[in-house]
Protein backbone atom coordinates (compact mmCIF):
# COMPACT_ATOMS: atom_id res chain seq x y z
CA UNK A 1 0.00 0.00 0.00
CA UNK A 2 2.66 2.28 1.04
CA UNK A 3 5.07 1.74 -1.79
CA UNK A 4 2.13 2.14 -4.53
CA UNK A 5 1.14 5.50 -2.83
CA UNK A 6 4.72 6.77 -3.04
CA UNK A 7 5.05 6.57 -6.36
CA UNK A 8 7.69 4.44 -7.69
CA UNK A 9 6.20 4.84 -11.07
CA UNK A 10 7.13 8.79 -10.59
CA UNK A 11 10.61 7.24 -10.78
CA UNK A 12 10.52 5.44 -14.34
CA UNK A 13 8.48 8.33 -15.58
CA UNK A 14 11.02 10.40 -15.23
CA UNK A 15 13.91 7.89 -16.78
CA UNK A 16 11.37 7.99 -19.31
CA UNK A 17 11.24 11.44 -20.21
CA UNK A 18 14.68 11.79 -20.43
CA UNK A 19 15.48 9.21 -23.18
CA UNK A 20 11.86 10.39 -25.08
CA UNK A 21 13.66 14.07 -24.49
CA UNK A 22 17.42 12.78 -25.64
CA UNK A 23 15.38 11.25 -28.99
CA UNK A 24 13.56 14.09 -29.90
CA UNK A 25 17.02 16.17 -30.04
CA UNK A 26 18.58 14.00 -32.50
CA UNK A 27 16.55 15.64 -35.37
CA UNK A 28 17.49 18.99 -34.20
CA UNK A 29 21.45 18.65 -33.83
CA UNK A 30 21.91 16.69 -30.39
CA UNK A 31 22.50 13.20 -30.97
CA UNK A 32 23.07 11.27 -28.00
CA UNK A 33 22.51 7.71 -29.73
CA UNK A 34 20.34 4.78 -28.64
CA UNK A 35 20.45 4.84 -24.49
CA UNK A 36 22.56 1.64 -23.08
CA UNK A 37 19.45 0.34 -20.61
CA UNK A 38 20.93 -1.64 -17.30
CA UNK A 39 17.89 -2.64 -15.71
CA UNK A 40 19.44 -3.67 -12.94
CA UNK A 41 20.60 -0.07 -12.03
CA UNK A 42 17.33 1.80 -12.72
CA UNK A 43 15.31 -0.55 -10.18
CA UNK A 44 17.79 0.13 -8.13
CA UNK A 45 17.22 3.61 -8.59
CA UNK A 46 14.09 3.49 -8.30
CA UNK A 47 13.91 1.58 -5.33
CA UNK A 48 16.39 3.59 -3.59
CA UNK A 49 13.75 6.26 -4.07
CA UNK A 50 10.96 4.42 -2.52
CA UNK A 51 13.35 3.63 0.44
CA UNK A 52 14.46 6.72 0.92
CA UNK A 53 10.86 8.41 1.13
CA UNK A 54 9.45 5.27 3.66
CA UNK A 55 12.80 5.39 5.57
CA UNK A 56 11.77 8.97 5.95
CA UNK A 57 8.30 8.60 7.15
CA UNK A 58 9.31 6.02 9.31
CA UNK A 59 11.97 8.37 11.20
CA UNK A 60 9.29 10.90 10.83
CA UNK A 61 6.63 8.45 12.79
CA UNK A 62 9.18 7.64 15.22
CA UNK A 63 10.24 11.01 16.18
CA UNK A 64 6.35 11.65 16.75
CA UNK A 65 6.55 8.44 18.96
CA UNK A 66 4.39 6.69 16.87
CA UNK A 67 4.49 2.65 17.46
CA UNK A 68 4.31 0.50 13.89
CA UNK A 69 3.51 -2.79 13.71
CA UNK A 70 4.06 -4.23 10.50
CA UNK A 71 1.92 -7.41 9.54
CA UNK A 72 -1.86 -8.11 8.22
CA UNK A 73 -4.53 -6.68 10.30
CA UNK A 74 -8.65 -7.39 10.97
CA UNK A 75 -10.67 -6.23 13.40
CA UNK A 76 -11.63 -8.57 16.53
CA UNK A 77 -14.08 -6.14 18.34
CA UNK A 78 -14.74 -2.42 18.04
CA UNK A 79 -11.81 -1.56 19.84
CA UNK A 80 -9.30 -4.68 18.95
CA UNK A 81 -7.33 -5.09 16.01
CA UNK A 82 -5.16 -8.39 15.49
CA UNK A 83 -1.91 -8.13 13.43
CA UNK A 84 -0.81 -11.36 11.57
CA UNK A 85 3.05 -10.15 11.46
CA UNK A 86 4.35 -13.26 10.04
CA UNK A 87 6.06 -14.31 13.59
CA UNK A 88 2.85 -14.76 15.69
CA UNK A 89 -0.80 -12.47 16.23
CA UNK A 90 -0.03 -9.41 18.18
CA UNK A 91 -3.27 -7.43 19.77
CA UNK A 92 -3.59 -3.88 19.51
CA UNK A 93 -6.23 -1.74 21.34
CA UNK A 94 -7.30 1.64 20.16
CA UNK A 95 -9.52 3.92 21.31
CA UNK A 96 -9.92 5.60 17.97
CA UNK A 97 -8.67 3.67 14.89
CA UNK A 98 -7.61 5.68 10.79
CA UNK A 99 -8.52 3.33 8.54
CA UNK A 100 -6.39 3.70 5.50
CA UNK A 101 -6.17 -0.03 3.67
CA UNK A 102 -6.69 1.53 0.04
CA UNK A 103 -7.40 -0.79 -2.28
CA UNK A 104 -5.83 -3.59 -4.69
CA UNK A 105 -5.28 -3.97 -8.46
CA UNK A 106 -8.57 -6.13 -9.91
CA UNK A 107 -7.18 -9.03 -11.54
CA UNK A 108 -9.23 -10.07 -14.95
CA UNK A 109 -10.46 -13.46 -14.46
CA UNK A 110 -9.68 -15.93 -17.04
CA UNK A 111 -5.48 -14.67 -17.32
CA UNK A 112 -2.81 -17.34 -16.59
CA UNK A 113 -1.98 -15.10 -12.86
CA UNK A 114 0.46 -17.68 -12.11
CA UNK A 115 2.84 -16.94 -14.68
CA UNK A 116 5.31 -14.12 -13.91
CA UNK A 117 4.80 -13.04 -17.63
CA UNK A 118 1.69 -12.14 -16.92
CA UNK A 119 1.34 -8.93 -14.47
CA UNK A 120 -0.75 -6.14 -12.25
CA UNK A 121 1.10 -2.71 -11.99
CA UNK A 122 2.69 -3.73 -9.08
CA UNK A 123 4.67 -6.55 -10.65
CA UNK A 124 4.79 -4.03 -13.45
CA UNK A 125 7.04 -1.43 -11.28
CA UNK A 126 9.53 -4.45 -10.78
CA UNK A 127 11.23 -3.81 -13.76
CA UNK A 128 11.29 -7.62 -14.22
CA UNK A 129 12.41 -7.33 -17.54
CA UNK A 130 11.64 -5.21 -20.26
CA UNK A 131 9.25 -7.44 -23.15
CA UNK A 132 10.17 -7.33 -26.39
CA UNK A 133 6.13 -7.57 -27.14
CA UNK A 134 4.06 -5.95 -24.06
CA UNK A 135 0.20 -6.38 -23.79
CA UNK A 136 -1.52 -3.49 -22.03
CA UNK A 137 -5.24 -4.59 -20.98
CA UNK A 138 -6.92 -1.57 -19.69
CA UNK A 139 -6.56 2.27 -21.27
CA UNK A 140 -6.70 3.88 -18.01
CA UNK A 141 -3.96 6.18 -16.13
CA UNK A 142 -2.46 3.26 -14.91
CA UNK A 143 -2.44 1.30 -18.03
CA UNK A 144 -1.24 4.47 -20.44
CA UNK A 145 1.63 5.40 -17.74
CA UNK A 146 3.09 2.04 -17.60
CA UNK A 147 2.86 1.53 -21.56
CA UNK A 148 4.89 5.45 -21.48
CA UNK A 149 7.53 3.74 -19.20
CA UNK A 150 8.11 0.62 -21.32
CA UNK A 151 7.62 2.06 -24.56
CA UNK A 152 10.82 4.19 -23.46
CA UNK A 153 12.64 1.53 -22.25
CA UNK A 154 12.06 0.05 -25.91
CA UNK A 155 8.90 -2.56 -25.91
CA UNK A 156 6.87 -3.04 -29.08
CA UNK A 157 3.25 -1.66 -26.76
CA UNK A 158 0.18 -2.56 -27.63
CA UNK A 159 -3.06 -1.16 -25.77
CA UNK A 160 -6.56 -2.67 -25.94
CA UNK A 161 -9.33 -0.66 -24.03
CA UNK A 162 -13.14 -1.87 -23.53
CA UNK A 163 -14.39 1.80 -23.72
CA UNK A 164 -14.26 4.01 -27.06
CA UNK A 165 -12.44 6.17 -25.65
CA UNK A 166 -9.12 6.05 -23.98
CA UNK A 167 -9.19 7.17 -20.51
CA UNK A 168 -13.22 6.92 -20.52
CA UNK A 169 -14.32 9.81 -18.22
CA UNK A 170 -11.54 12.43 -19.43
CA UNK A 171 -12.63 15.10 -21.85
CA UNK A 172 -12.22 13.52 -25.27
CA UNK A 173 -10.69 16.82 -26.57
CA UNK A 174 -7.43 16.35 -23.79
CA UNK A 175 -7.02 12.90 -24.35
CA UNK A 176 -6.76 13.45 -28.31
CA UNK A 177 -2.77 15.19 -28.50
CA UNK A 178 -2.04 11.88 -26.07
CA UNK A 179 -3.13 9.04 -28.47
CA UNK A 180 -2.36 10.66 -31.81
CA UNK A 181 1.24 10.95 -29.84
CA UNK A 182 0.82 6.91 -28.47
CA UNK A 183 -0.50 5.70 -31.79
CA UNK A 184 2.46 6.37 -34.00
CA UNK A 185 5.14 5.40 -31.12
CA UNK A 186 2.45 2.12 -30.70
CA UNK A 187 2.34 -0.86 -31.96
CA UNK A 188 -1.66 -1.05 -31.73
CA UNK A 189 -4.06 0.64 -29.83
CA UNK A 190 -7.40 -1.23 -29.99
CA UNK A 191 -10.63 0.65 -28.43
CA UNK A 192 -13.95 -1.10 -28.27
CA UNK A 193 -11.77 -4.27 -27.51
CA UNK A 194 -11.33 -6.77 -24.74
CA UNK A 195 -9.24 -10.06 -24.45
CA UNK A 196 -10.92 -13.15 -25.25
CA UNK A 197 -8.68 -15.50 -24.17
CA UNK A 198 -4.71 -15.63 -23.12
CA UNK A 199 -3.17 -19.00 -22.53
CA UNK A 200 0.50 -19.43 -21.47
CA UNK A 201 2.60 -20.78 -23.93
CA UNK A 202 6.63 -21.39 -24.21
CA UNK A 203 7.37 -18.40 -26.47
CA UNK A 204 5.20 -15.94 -24.47
CA UNK A 205 1.26 -15.07 -24.04
CA UNK A 206 -1.16 -16.31 -26.69
CA UNK A 207 -3.86 -13.84 -26.97
CA UNK A 208 -6.91 -13.92 -28.89
CA UNK A 209 -8.97 -10.42 -28.72
CA UNK A 210 -12.85 -9.82 -29.23
CA UNK A 211 -14.47 -6.45 -30.10
CA UNK A 212 -15.32 -4.16 -33.35
CA UNK A 213 -11.62 -3.91 -33.91
CA UNK A 214 -10.13 -6.62 -32.61
CA UNK A 215 -6.96 -7.19 -33.77
CA UNK A 216 -5.74 -11.37 -34.77
CA UNK A 217 -4.58 -13.24 -31.72
CA UNK A 218 -1.01 -12.89 -31.05
CA UNK A 219 2.06 -13.82 -28.74
CA UNK A 220 3.16 -11.32 -26.19
CA UNK A 221 6.37 -11.62 -23.99
CA UNK A 222 4.75 -9.77 -21.40
CA UNK A 223 0.98 -9.00 -20.14
CA UNK A 224 -0.07 -6.07 -17.98
CA UNK A 225 -3.54 -6.39 -16.53
CA UNK A 226 -4.76 -2.25 -16.02
CA UNK A 227 -8.34 -2.83 -15.49
CA UNK A 228 -9.08 -0.93 -12.58
CA UNK A 229 -8.86 -1.48 -8.61
CA UNK A 230 -11.02 -2.34 -6.14
CA UNK A 231 -11.14 -1.36 -2.54
CA UNK A 232 -10.12 -3.46 0.47
CA UNK A 233 -12.87 -2.82 2.24
CA UNK A 234 -14.10 -6.73 2.86
CA UNK A 235 -10.89 -7.57 4.06
CA UNK A 236 -10.57 -6.32 7.07
CA UNK A 237 -13.11 -8.08 9.01
CA UNK A 238 -14.48 -4.58 9.70
CA UNK A 239 -17.67 -6.28 10.76
CA UNK A 240 -16.36 -7.50 13.98
CA UNK A 241 -15.91 -3.48 14.64
CA UNK A 242 -19.49 -3.07 13.87
CA UNK A 243 -17.96 -0.85 10.40
CA UNK A 244 -20.48 -1.06 7.21
CA UNK A 245 -18.92 -1.89 3.95
CA UNK A 246 -20.67 -1.55 0.71
CA UNK A 247 -20.87 -4.91 -1.32
CA UNK A 248 -17.73 -3.45 -3.63
CA UNK A 249 -15.83 -3.22 -0.65
CA UNK A 250 -15.86 0.94 -0.11
CA UNK A 251 -16.21 1.93 3.85
CA UNK A 252 -18.56 4.98 3.67
CA UNK A 253 -17.70 8.13 5.56
CA UNK A 254 -19.15 11.52 6.22
CA UNK A 255 -17.40 14.74 5.96
CA UNK A 256 -15.36 14.35 8.76
CA UNK A 257 -14.47 11.18 7.60
CA UNK A 258 -15.90 8.88 10.38
CA UNK A 259 -17.83 5.45 9.41
CA UNK A 260 -21.17 4.62 10.51
CA UNK A 261 -19.11 3.87 14.55
CA UNK A 262 -17.95 7.16 16.01
CA UNK A 263 -14.72 6.21 16.87
CA UNK A 264 -13.45 4.85 13.70
CA UNK A 265 -12.31 6.71 10.77
CA UNK A 266 -11.65 5.57 7.10
CA UNK A 267 -9.54 7.63 4.36
CA UNK A 268 -7.93 6.80 0.65
CA UNK A 269 -9.32 4.83 -1.98
CA UNK A 270 -11.13 2.54 0.43
CA UNK A 271 -14.08 5.36 1.05
CA UNK A 272 -14.45 5.83 -2.44
CA UNK A 273 -13.59 7.60 -5.90
CA UNK A 274 -11.37 9.34 -6.86
CA UNK A 275 -8.41 6.85 -6.03
CA UNK A 276 -5.98 9.39 -6.14
CA UNK A 277 -2.77 9.95 -3.16
CA UNK A 278 -3.40 13.25 -2.92
CA UNK A 279 -6.92 13.43 -1.94
CA UNK A 280 -5.82 10.21 0.08
CA UNK A 281 -3.59 12.44 1.76
CA UNK A 282 -5.55 15.55 2.38
CA UNK A 283 -8.54 13.23 4.03
CA UNK A 284 -5.87 11.41 6.12
CA UNK A 285 -4.75 15.05 7.58
CA UNK A 286 -8.77 16.13 8.14
CA UNK A 287 -9.17 12.39 9.87
CA UNK A 288 -6.49 12.87 12.23
CA UNK A 289 -7.48 16.58 13.08
CA UNK A 290 -10.99 15.66 13.98
CA UNK A 291 -9.78 12.60 16.17
CA UNK A 292 -7.84 15.09 17.85
CA UNK A 293 -10.72 16.97 18.49
CA UNK A 294 -10.75 19.76 16.22
CA UNK A 295 -13.60 20.94 13.80
CA UNK A 296 -12.12 19.93 10.82
CA UNK A 297 -13.77 18.62 7.31
CA UNK A 298 -12.91 17.91 4.12
CA UNK A 299 -14.34 20.25 2.28
CA UNK A 300 -12.24 20.27 -1.43
CA UNK A 301 -14.21 22.20 -3.63
CA UNK A 302 -12.29 20.39 -6.42
CA UNK A 303 -9.48 17.28 -6.93
CA UNK A 304 -7.25 18.13 -9.50
CA UNK A 305 -5.92 14.85 -11.73
CA UNK A 306 -2.82 14.15 -13.44
CA UNK A 307 -2.22 11.42 -15.94
CA UNK A 308 2.09 11.55 -16.18
CA UNK A 309 1.91 9.70 -19.68
CA UNK A 310 4.15 11.90 -22.60
CA UNK A 311 1.97 14.60 -22.82
CA UNK A 312 0.79 14.61 -19.67
CA UNK A 313 -2.89 15.14 -19.29
CA UNK A 314 -4.59 17.16 -16.02
CA UNK A 315 -7.66 18.49 -15.39
CA UNK A 316 -9.86 19.95 -12.33
CA UNK A 317 -12.77 21.28 -11.86
CA UNK A 318 -15.66 21.18 -14.20
CA UNK A 319 -15.17 19.55 -17.42
CA UNK A 320 -17.02 20.84 -20.79
CA UNK A 321 -18.95 17.67 -20.61
CA UNK A 322 -20.32 18.09 -17.06
CA UNK A 323 -21.42 21.79 -17.86
CA UNK A 324 -23.27 20.25 -21.15
CA UNK A 325 -24.81 17.49 -18.60
CA UNK A 326 -25.66 20.32 -16.05
CA UNK A 327 -26.84 22.99 -18.48
CA UNK A 328 -24.24 25.24 -16.71
CA UNK A 329 -24.16 28.48 -18.83
CA UNK A 330 -20.38 28.46 -19.71
CA UNK A 331 -17.49 30.08 -22.21
CA UNK A 332 -14.53 27.59 -23.12
CA UNK A 333 -11.19 29.82 -24.00
CA UNK A 334 -8.29 27.52 -25.40
CA UNK A 335 -4.97 28.63 -26.19
CA UNK A 336 -3.37 25.82 -28.58
CA UNK A 337 0.74 25.62 -27.40
CA UNK A 338 1.26 25.51 -31.21
CA UNK A 339 1.76 29.46 -30.17
CA UNK A 340 3.47 28.91 -27.30
CA UNK A 341 7.42 29.49 -27.52
CA UNK A 342 8.16 27.64 -24.33
CA UNK A 343 6.20 24.69 -26.59
CA UNK A 344 7.66 25.10 -29.76
CA UNK A 345 11.17 25.79 -27.98
CA UNK A 346 10.82 22.01 -26.78
CA UNK A 347 9.31 20.91 -29.94
CA UNK A 348 6.18 19.58 -28.17
CA UNK A 349 3.30 22.23 -29.62
CA UNK A 350 1.00 19.38 -29.64
CA UNK A 351 -0.42 20.55 -26.24
CA UNK A 352 -3.22 22.87 -25.20
CA UNK A 353 -4.74 24.84 -22.49
CA UNK A 354 -8.23 24.75 -21.90
CA UNK A 355 -10.40 27.03 -19.56
CA UNK A 356 -13.91 27.14 -18.39
CA UNK A 357 -15.67 29.72 -17.06
CA UNK A 358 -19.25 30.98 -16.03
CA UNK A 359 -20.36 33.10 -18.68
CA UNK A 360 -22.28 35.47 -16.49
CA UNK A 361 -19.44 35.82 -13.85
CA UNK A 362 -16.49 35.31 -15.78
CA UNK A 363 -15.38 32.75 -12.89
CA UNK A 364 -13.09 29.72 -14.17
CA UNK A 365 -14.87 27.15 -13.32
CA UNK A 366 -12.90 23.97 -14.61
CA UNK A 367 -9.40 24.02 -16.55
CA UNK A 368 -7.58 21.16 -18.79
CA UNK A 369 -4.14 21.03 -20.29
CA UNK A 370 -2.50 18.41 -22.28
CA UNK A 371 1.04 18.94 -23.21
CA UNK A 372 4.56 18.32 -21.60
CA UNK A 373 4.47 19.37 -17.62
CA UNK A 374 0.57 19.60 -17.68
CA UNK A 375 0.80 18.38 -14.51
CA UNK A 376 2.88 21.33 -12.96
CA UNK A 377 0.98 23.68 -14.65
CA UNK A 378 -2.35 22.64 -13.32
CA UNK A 379 -2.37 24.25 -10.17
P1 LIG B 1 -9.18 2.87 -14.43
O1 LIG B 1 -10.49 2.40 -13.99
O2 LIG B 1 -8.90 4.30 -14.45
O3 LIG B 1 -8.87 2.33 -15.91
C1 LIG B 1 -9.06 0.98 -16.26
C2 LIG B 1 -9.37 0.90 -17.74
O4 LIG B 1 -9.49 -0.45 -18.12
C3 LIG B 1 -10.68 1.59 -18.10
O5 LIG B 1 -10.44 2.45 -19.18
C4 LIG B 1 -11.60 0.42 -18.48
O6 LIG B 1 -12.53 0.77 -19.47
C5 LIG B 1 -10.61 -0.60 -18.98
N1 LIG B 1 -11.07 -1.99 -18.90
C6 LIG B 1 -11.81 -2.58 -17.92
N2 LIG B 1 -11.99 -3.89 -18.19
C7 LIG B 1 -11.35 -4.15 -19.35
C8 LIG B 1 -11.18 -5.30 -20.16
N3 LIG B 1 -11.67 -6.47 -19.79
N4 LIG B 1 -10.47 -5.19 -21.29
C9 LIG B 1 -9.96 -3.98 -21.68
N5 LIG B 1 -10.08 -2.86 -20.96
C10 LIG B 1 -10.76 -2.93 -19.80
O7 LIG B 1 -8.12 2.10 -13.53
P2 LIG B 1 -6.54 2.13 -13.45
O8 LIG B 1 -5.93 2.80 -14.61
O9 LIG B 1 -6.18 0.73 -13.14
O10 LIG B 1 -6.31 3.06 -12.19
C11 LIG B 1 -6.93 2.77 -10.94
C12 LIG B 1 -7.08 4.02 -10.12
O11 LIG B 1 -5.84 4.52 -9.69
C13 LIG B 1 -7.78 5.12 -10.87
O12 LIG B 1 -8.73 5.71 -10.03
C14 LIG B 1 -6.67 6.07 -11.19
O13 LIG B 1 -7.14 7.40 -11.32
C15 LIG B 1 -5.75 5.90 -10.01
N6 LIG B 1 -4.38 6.27 -10.35
C16 LIG B 1 -4.08 7.56 -10.60
C17 LIG B 1 -2.79 7.92 -10.96
C18 LIG B 1 -2.47 9.35 -11.20
O14 LIG B 1 -3.22 10.19 -10.76
N7 LIG B 1 -1.40 9.68 -11.89
C19 LIG B 1 -1.81 6.96 -11.11
C20 LIG B 1 -2.14 5.65 -10.86
C21 LIG B 1 -3.44 5.32 -10.49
Amino acid sequence: MLERRLHPSKALLHAADLINDAQLMASHGIVFGKPKIELDKLRAFKDGVVAKLTGGLAAMAKQRKVRGVRGVGTFVSPHEIEVETGEGKKLVRFEQCIIAAGSQAVKLPGLPWGDPRVMDSTDALMLGEIPKKLLVIGGGIIGLEMACVYDALGSEVTVVELFDQLMPGTDPDLVRPLQQRIAERYAGIYLKTKVASAKAQKNGIEVTFEGDNAPKPQVFDRVLCAVGRTPNGNKIAADKAGVRVTERGFIPVDKQLRTNVRHIFAIGDIVGPPMLAHKATHEAKVAAEVCAGLKSAFDARVIPSVAYTDPEVAWVGVTEREAKDKKLEVGVAKFPWAASGRALGMDRSEGFTKLIFDKQTQRVIGGGIVGVHAGDLIS
